[in-house]
């Protein structure tokens, strides 16, 4: 039986921070945790991962952007086996090592900035692989998580099909018990698999008796599965993508994961992990694109000087560097949630409390996804502008980079998708009484009307005041229709996403003791871009939502205006110069 998540007693979660909750309050600092703060084992598993990519992938990136057979990425993969680098999330029992999920954001962020390898490996390691850790049972925890932590198998998630893409529930692939009772026959396509090429388990979602939408893990070598050609991509080259087809594909019955019918909270829950991956790669990849276009910046002369003493191009450095501060910081802060929920939960039979913890933090890590590839993607492109012409030669890492980085904001849910389940996710908790949403409301509109005193946590409340009014406003005009409203919505979760950032940087601003300078610099770069863009947002949300309201309207404004950002511009040459000096993203 499925109990409903208020049933559940949450106590097990040391911090007590609700999924969501930084919408409604502030977060306690010592709820918190920044790359400031990881530990002696996580900067182990952090220079193994950075080694293993400097040494063993990045000097064979030519053979896996050109490979036919990914033979090269399948060799990888193996190395990263037998480094534990596979092994990170999968439970000791099961043959893993049984870290953290600070680990796996380490880990997941060190890889980001290997192109295709990247996909191939994080794919294997997160979707591919937590529908066994998490819903397997015994039997097939035991039979694969080793070999999947090992690399001695390789795995593939298959959800999307040509008529069920982000709709994934329109799926057509069925599933049908034989005469026998011993097998069920699979039937249908799955599109664009990850790995297919090479992989050894794959995780298919198919309807029973055409209804019902269940999980199945499924060996390359059970008759009746076969795969498509190789698709010719824009980037990720080194990762392998087919079709995979099953034309009366016999499942033995015990190979169905987690209960028939239940399929979508495997899919979504693993999903939302995923997200976060996601999110801790991109900061990888962006740190790269960063660490290339430094490089270039700081070499390439015009007008007698370099690209890097022009005050446009610190400028463009600064609002970069600050990009990533945020990033780092919000998958950092998530890690450390995720971690609070999961912790163990692999170990547990209790499928309720499974989905619980793995979907507590579903707004946080669409936050991670979206975030983490609009960062990479504002990385990508502006390093391939301050590269000039070189940036479109292909000779030049940036090029790679930039046709890699696009797809990030496709897969695992499109940024548009995750933006819509955002705000989604947040009112449908909120109404059921999950978190407080009146008192916030309440508060929301005292803090319009408090004077400011122009601090940075004031800031913060301020715009979370400001999400709070523009959703409570939104809810009044459109009741439940509030849910087809897409272009309101959109731009409520824009909101939520720049308050995150900002609140995730106050925070670590203001814990860490390290770089204390060089941080407040940073911060303020983030602030002033939220505060900038959350005025163009509310502007146009308060033209569609509010009517009468002139008072509300004043002090919306007021509260808007009430932040100021003096020398921006001298702030944003002196975060270039550290950035010139280090040669690299430091934070
Ligand atoms: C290289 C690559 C690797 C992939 N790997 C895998 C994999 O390993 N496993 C797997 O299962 N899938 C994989 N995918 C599939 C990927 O997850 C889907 O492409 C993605 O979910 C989007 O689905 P779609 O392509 O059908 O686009 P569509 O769903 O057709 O979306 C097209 C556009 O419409 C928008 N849209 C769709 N629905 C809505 C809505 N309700 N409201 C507003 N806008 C909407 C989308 O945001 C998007 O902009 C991969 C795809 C690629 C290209």
């Amino acid at each position: 039986m499925i109990l409903e998540r208020e049933e559940i007693d949450m106590d097990n979660m040391k911090t007590g921070v609700a999924g969501g909750s930084f919408l409604i309050k502030q977060t306690d600092l010592e709820d918190t945790f920044f790359p400031e703060d990881l530990t002696e084992e996580h900067k182990m598993i952090q220079r193994t991962a950075q080694q293993f990519i400097t040494k063993e992938v990045h000097p064979r990136n030519k053979e896996i952007e050109e490979q036919q057979e990914f033979d090269v990425v399948v060799e990888l993969l193996k190395k990263a086996g037998d480094l534990g680098l596979l092994a990170h999330s999968i439970p000791k029992k099961y043959g893993g090592l049984g870290l953290d999920k600070i680990s796996k954001g380490i880990v997941g962020e060190a890889l980001g900035n290997a192109g295709g390898y990247s996909v191939a490996h994080s794919n294997h390691t997160c979707i591919a692989t937590f529908p066994i850790t998490y819903y397997g049972t015994q039997a097939q925890k035991e039979k694969y998580l080793p070999k999947l932590a090992s690399g001695e198998y390789i795995g593939a998630y298959c959800l999307t099909e040509p008529e069920a893409g982000s709709d994934a529930m329109a799926a057509r692939t069925t599933a049908v018990l034989n005469g026998a009772k011993t097998h069920y026959l699979l039937n249908g396509t799955k599109i664009y698999i990850t790995n297919a090429q090479f992989s050894d388990t794959f995780i298919v979602y198919a309807k029973v008796d055409g209804e019902h939408f269940t999980a199945f893990v499924v060996e390359k070598d059970f008759p009746g599965l076969s795969l498509g050609p190789e698709e010719k991509k824009m980037g990720i080259r080194g990762s392998s993508t087919r079709s995979v087809i099953f034309e009366d594909c016999e499942v033995p019955v015990d190979k169905v994961i987690g209960e028939i019918g239940k399929g979508h909270i495997v899919a979504f829950t693993v999903l939302n992990l995923g997200r976060f991956n996601l999110g801790s790669a991109c900061t990888g990849g962006a740190k790269y694109a960063f660490k290339q276009t430094i490089r270039h910046v700081r070499e390439r002369k015009q007008f007698h000087q370099t690209l890097a003493d022009f005050g446009a191009t610190k400028e463009k450095i600064a609002k970069m560097a600050a990009r990533l501060y945020a990033a780092e910081s919000i998958q950092y802060r998530t890690s450390y949630l995720l971690e609070e929920s999961l912790a163990g939960l692999d170990q547990k039979e209790d499928a309720c409390l499974v989905r619980t913890g793995m979907s507590e933090y579903a707004m946080e890590c669409a936050i991670c996804k979206v975030y983490g590839s609009e960062t990479l993607d504002y990385l990508a492109d502006e390093g391939v502008q301050l590269h000039g012409g070189v940036g479109f030669i292909s000779e030049y890492p940036i090029e790679q980079i930039y046709r890699d980085s696009r797809i990030n904001r496709i897969f695992e849910g499109t940024n548009e998708v995750n933006r819509l389940l955002l705000t989604g996710e947040f009112l449908k908790k909120s109404m059921k009484g999950l978190l407080p949403y009146e008192e916030a409301v309440k508060s929301a509109f005292g803090q319009l009307v408090k004077e400011s005193t122009n601090t940075t946590e004031e800031l913060v409340e301020d715009l979370r005041a400001l999400y709070l009014v523009m959703a409570e406003f939104a809810r009044r005009k459109y009741g439940n229709d509030l849910e087809s409203q897409q272009e309101v919505l959109m731009k409520l979760s824009d909101l939520a996403i720049h308050l995150y950032a900002s609140e995730s940087v106050v925070l670590r601003t203001e814990k860490s003791t390290q770089n204390k300078a060089l941080k407040k610099q940073l911060r303020d770069t983030v602030l002033e871009e939220a505060v900038n863009q959350t005025f163009l947002i509310v502007r146009q949300l308060e033209q569609e939502l509010l009517e009468d309201e002139q008072a509300i309207r004043q002090q919306i404004y007021a509260s808007l205006t009430s932040h100021s950002f003096s020398q921006s511009i001298h702030r944003n040459r002196n975060i270039a110069e550290t950035m010139y000096e280090k040669g690299e993203y430091a934070g």
